[in-house]
């Protein structure tokens, strides 16, 4: 029996954008990923952030722009949890969700993720153990300079240049509190839910 392929998009998700939905369609056709789990942060461990969109938003959001695709979908085990987000601990939880769900057949786990945040792996919290795990995958934007962690086992990390749309969140974030078009930038329903909220909105705005 082979092992469930599942991939893990981990990111604050800020709001989600179609980058992020280009990236994970291409991260899963390579790989030949059965599902994609997109796993909203409840807390950056490593920043001070801005005021980040309250969680419950930011899962919103995910769940209008993932609607359409089979394959993909949100899970909130990060936001549940609670605190600092760690990904020993996503993977935690997840395999004990996944224990229940693919009885005797195994996961094999793709942890998916900017590669910004990739080339920090080294700060990581139990690298050895997550590298044992998983395998991880930093995509990076068109023109960015993609690195490799120096860690032992790094050949369990990949970076790959997707060409999805060059969209940033905080590119996102900064039209949004203008209250410009995100046509193009992110699925309608996200644009919808970001003007009905008033997220992002700047108080002159
Ligand atoms: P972030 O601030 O949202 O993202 C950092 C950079 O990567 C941004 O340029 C972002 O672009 C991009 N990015 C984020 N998620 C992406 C994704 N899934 N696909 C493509 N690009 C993505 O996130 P972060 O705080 O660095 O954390 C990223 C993930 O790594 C989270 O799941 C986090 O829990 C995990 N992490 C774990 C540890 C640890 O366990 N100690 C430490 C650091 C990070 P956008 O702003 O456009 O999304």
């Amino acid at each position: 029996m082979t092992a469930h392929r599942v991939g893990i998009m981990g990111g604050t998700f800020d709001p989600v954008h179609l980058g992020h939905l280009i990236a994970a369609r291409e991260v899963a056709r390579i790989h030949d990923l059965d599902e994609v789990l997109f796993s909203p942060v409840y807390q950056p461990w490593h920043k001070q952030m801005r005021g980040l969109a309250p969680a419950a938003d930011r899962v919103a959001m995910l769940e209008l722009a993932l609607a359409d695709d089979p394959a993909f979908s949100v899970t909130t085990v990060d936001v549940d949890r609670g605190g600092d987000t760690y990904t020993i601990d996503t993977l935690n939880d997840l395999d004990a969700l996944f224990a229940g769900k693919h009885l005797g057949e195994g996961v094999d786990w793709f942890f998916i993720t900017g590669a910004d945040a990739i080339a920090a792996f080294d700060s990581w919290k139990s690298t050895d153990e997550l590298l044992s795990r998983a395998r991880f995958i930093g995509v990076s934007r068109p023109g960015h300079d993609l690195r490799l962690p120096e860690v032992q086992g790094a050949e369990r990390i990949e970076l790959l240049d997707v060409d999805s749309a060059d969209i940033s969140s905080t590119e996102v974030r900064e039209l949004a509190s203008r209250g410009d078009s995100l046509a193009g930038l992110v699925p309608s329903a996200v644009e919808q839910y970001i003007v009905e909220h008033g997220l992002y909105r700047s108080p002159q705005s």
